[in-house]
């Protein structure tokens, strides 16, 4: 069967699940992984035979995609605020919504040496986006997961960037000597985007998401949605400069909830901010009176 021809079945095998666009791309993606060619060569050479060989490896996508899995986790790979990444089922996909987080914090930041920590780092997108826009940033990152560290260490060497990362235990901090050590020096600016999907909210949810990413970095019980945020409020107060900024990922639901729990927690200026869809979705905090 022709390349062009073999794009058709591919289509018509999935066209139930996926709009007719939306496996257009997926096709182009996985032809240019598979033959190792771009889009351009693709299109110009729909009439040659595709061998039994690469015939399989779509096929294979196409049982995957029935699944709903993700394409980037077929792939392997993705993008991030321009950010070329690896992932797998050990980290969630990177969304666009962090991606304005990521920006609103090069907005902000002084362009002079600053220290970052990021909570959760996951496949480290929001640590490694910093660290390559921000050239004399030093950054940190910690996440409970070591499948995820590595999926991380694995992105800051394809791009060329160095961080730090520890396996921390948010819930468990305070135990951890080894970091109040390594940490003693704080940090300018901590972010991150912890789990915040409340378990009710689950329903609402994409079958890609529910089937197929970690839910370890998605969901929080009904009963105590901010447990993460009040520890890294926790963590924050303790490892944050004097004059440092807590950048947060939030659910658009809870941004009342979490004014208040960080007014409370002694953040004396909290910021909501929306995301492109107007959904209450990330918010910036500090402790100090703002001079600048
Ligand atoms: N925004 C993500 C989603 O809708 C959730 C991210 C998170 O829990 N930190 O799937």
């Amino acid at each position: 069967m022709t390349i062009g021809k073999f794009r058709n079945h591919f289509i018509n095998l999935l066209e139930d699940l996926y709009p007719i666009e939306e496996l257009k791309s997926f096709f182009y993606l996985l032809a240019e992984k598979y033959l190792n060619l771009s889009r351009i060569n693709i299109a110009l050479q729909l009439n040659n035979e595709l061998t039994h060989e690469d015939q399989s490896s779509f096929y294979q996508a196409v049982d995957r995609l029935s699944n709903h899995e993700p394409i980037q986790y077929i792939l392997g790979e993705t993008e991030f605020f321009g950010v070329p990444l690896i992932v797998n089922k050990q980290v969630l996909i990177p969304r666009p919504e962090t991606e304005e987080l990521v920006s609103w914090i090069i907005e902000d930041v002084d362009k002079k040496k600053a220290t970052i920590l990021d909570i959760g780092t996951g496949s480290g997108c929001i640590a490694i986006s910093l660290a390559k826009k921000l050239n004399n940033a030093v950054v940190s990152a910690i996440d409970i997961s070591n499948r995820a560290i590595e999926v991380a260490k694995k992105n800051t060497l394809i791009n060329n960037i160095n961080i730090e990362f520890s396996r921390v235990d948010l819930l468990n901090f305070e135990d951890n000597s080894t970091l109040q050590h390594k940490w003693k020096s704080k940090f300018d600016i901590i972010v991150s985007n912890p789990p915040y999907v409340r378990m009710k909210e689950k329903k609402l949810m994409q079958l890609n998401v529910i089937d197929h990413e970690p839910d370890i970095a998605l969901f929080v019980n009904d009963d105590d949605p901010l447990l993460f945020y009040r520890k890294i409020s926790e963590l924050s107060k303790r490892y944050l400069k004097h004059n440092g900024t807590l950048y947060l990922e939030i659910n658009e639901y809870l941004g009342v909830e979490m004014e208040k729990m960080l007014n409370e927690a002694g953040f004396k200026h909290v910021e909501l901010k929306k995301d492109m869809f107007g959904k209450n979705r990330m918010l910036k905090c500090w402790q100090y009176e703002k001079t600048r």
